[in-house]
């Protein structure tokens, strides 16, 4: 006998019909022998509609009171789901968050979970009920209701299979799996029959809504193992898996991010601390940025840009413009029009060029790169919203995506895999989705080759990784800057192998297109790895701010949801890696 959590989305439970086919899903599964939990989110648009009445009362309704109207919709569901199942001549019972015992924190409307207790469920399952679970809320430690952010029914559905340690989380959703991209964006998307939890991780945190990013932080640290698949269709799923076990390809799918912001602090002064100010700050009103970029200071100034969801802009400009008169920077810009299409793959880090195959797809649509930054397992460029959806075309079709898949053998009743163990750091969470480091490294043989003055059209990108793919560069970390007066910067760290090479190659960049270059021979970088890195706003004040204390300037900066690199100064390589092991508890 196993256990199955089954969770269903808005579209499943859309009506009384839909709820009735839903209920004998569940009962199939019981009927197979296993103990089943179901998960239900709001019928239909609900979520939408609570959301739209609480704006026309306010402009800006108190969030607690938000958190118990949202959790209404999920009441109503599981009510009906539980009528649904009886109705079919089988017992259940429903339960809201609370009953369940799901504590979250306080911060209403994006609450997360501490802790969720299992007695209660699992007595109903011995005595042979389904047990239907409402989603995307909680109770906080004063009793209020609290919801998990919109999306949220995934996450409380592997979060419940996590401490249940369920065998199987069905996730049921009016796409038959995960796709290499949104198939409603494009129609050459192709099913994945299996992605690994760090690329669905990367995927969904960048954009890809099939799944709340959150729920796949659960899967990772607590090994669950999650099967997407169609409420209507009776076709195999994707499964979602740890990266030993997915198969090996540069690229498994491109994300698109449709209303992203850019904000630019100018002429920061160039010294430790700035950085922090900055985003210690943007931390503490719950904004987690994502692509970060400073470019090379001059005349001992620096401009730092970096994007934010396009409805977080207005807090986030707030933020900035008082940090920049705070450390007598220049000023803030911003630029609202954006999207950010990224493509994710662990296999990016052992194939050659695919940056430079990304980059000149877009450059053959004639699209501009606002910015780039990659990490081991992403590349995201900003571009201009009107861009965005041909800019996901390009891309997908660069890497083939859609191609006929290969990897098959995912069994597509979910049951017979072996489950992966938790990771050892989940040991140590005194919350269950608390932020979640496993360690950190130090690499100091890189070198940091920096182009300025590069002239800011479309296409500067690709001929610049063009060349140094053809050099046969092992190219690291690229960052491009935001540009300013038609320019922009672009810098790149190669491994000590190539550092000679890499700084010829790129004098001869240069000088064919009138930049200049500037060479750090001898960089480090210090990586630091885990789970939900990006999601918590914390990480990147908890990064700079034993950085600057210690006098350690940051060069470059890339962010994941699963690794966070910096470049610093070679010689401060060492001491950097010892504050940060000591800020994130690695000693
Ligand atoms: P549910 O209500 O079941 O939670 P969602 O609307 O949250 O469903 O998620 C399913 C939707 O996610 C799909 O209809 C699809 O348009 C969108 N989506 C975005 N990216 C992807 C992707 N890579 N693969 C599949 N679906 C995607
Ligand atoms: N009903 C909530 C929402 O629409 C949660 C969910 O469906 O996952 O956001
Ligand atoms: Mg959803």
């Amino acid at each position: 006998m196993a256990l199955v959590v089954q969770k269903f989305g808005g579209t499943s439970v859309a009506d009384a019909t839909k709820i009735l086919a839903a209920a004998k899903k569940a009962i199939a599964r019981q009927e197979e022998g296993h103990k089943v939990v179901v998960v239900v989110s709001a019928m239909g648009h609900q979520t939408d509609i609570l959301v739209d009445l609480a704006r026309q009362i306010s402009e800006r309704p108190s969030a607690r009171e938000m958190d118990m109207l949202l959790s209404t919709g999920e009441q109503v569901s599981v009510a009906l789901f539980a009528m649904a199942v009886h109705a079919l001549g089988r017992e259940a019972v429903s339960l809201t968050g609370a009953q369940i015992g799901i504590r979250t924190d306080s911060t209403h409307t994006k609450a997360r979970i501490r802790s969720i207790s299992t007695d209660h469920v699992r007595k109903l399952l011995d005595a042979g009920k389904i047990v239907i679970a409402a989603g995307f809320q909680g109770i906080d430690q004063d009793g209020d209701i609290t919801t998990l952010g919109r999306g949220g029914s995934d996450t409380t559905a592997v979060a419940l299979a996590a401490v249940l340690d369920a065998d199987l989380c069905e996730i049921y959703t009016d796409v038959d799996g995960v796709y290499t991209t949104d198939p409603r964006v494009l129609k050459e998307a192709r099913r994945l029959p299996s992605i690994s939890y760090d690329e669905m991780l990367e995927l969904a945190s960048l954009g890809a809504g099939v799944m709340h990013s959150r729920s796949i932080e659960f899967a990772k640290k607590f090994g669950v193992k999650v099967l997407v698949r169609s409420s209507f269709k009776d076709v195999p799923g994707t499964m979602i898996l740890p990266a030993n076990q997915s198969p090996e390809r540069p690229v498994s799918g491109v994300a698109l991010a449709k209303d992203e912001a850019r904000v630019t602090v100018e002429n920061v002064p160039d010294q430790p601390g700035s950085s922090h100010a900055l985003f210690s700050k943007l931390a503490a009103s719950g904004i987690a940025v994502d692509m970060i970029v400073q470019n090379v200071g001059q005349q001992g100034v620096a401009d730092i840009s970096f994007t934010v969801p396009a409805d977080d802009l207005p807090t986030a400009l707030e933020v900035a413009s008082g940090v920049a008169r705070q450390i007598g920077a220049g000023g803030v810009s911003h630029d609202e029009g954006m999207a950010k299409v990224s493509v994710v793959g662990v296999g990016m880090e052992r194939a050659e060029g695919v940056a430079g195959r990304m980059f000149s797809a877009l450059a053959r649509e004639g699209i501009n790169l606002r910015m780039i930054t990659t990490s081991e397992i992403k590349i995201s460029v900003l571009v201009d919203r009107a861009d965005g959806p041909a800019a996901v075309e390009a891309a997908h079709g660069a890497f083939g995506l859609d191609a006929e898949s290969t990897d098959g053998g995912i069994d597509p009743s979910g049951l017979p895999h072996a489950k992966a163990a938790p990771l050892d750091v989940v040991r140590r969470l005194e919350g269950m989705e608390d932020l979640a480091i496993e360690d950190c490294q130090l690499d100091s043989s890189q070198a940091l080759v920096t182009f300025t003055e590069l002239s800011d059209t479309p296409g500067v990108a690709a001929d610049v990784f063009e060349e140094v793919g053809r050099a046969g560069l092992n190219v690291d970390m690229i960052v491009q800057s935001h540009p300013r007066n038609g320019t922009a910067e672009i810098s790149f760290t190669v491994p000590a192998a190539d550092r000679d090479r890499a700084i010829e190659v790129a004098g001869r960049i240069a000088a064919s297109r009138g930049a200049k270059v500037v060479e750090m021979p001898h960089v480090s970088k210090l990586s630091i790895t885990g789970v939900g890195i990006r999601s918590h706003a914390s990480v990147a004040d908890r990064l700079f701010k034993p950085l600057a204390e210690q006098g350690v300037n940051i060069d470059l900066v890339s962010t994941s949801e699963v690794r966070l690199n910096v470049v610093v100064a070679a010689e401060q390589g060492e001491k950097s890696l010892a504050v940060l092991r000591n800020a994130f508890g690695l000693a």
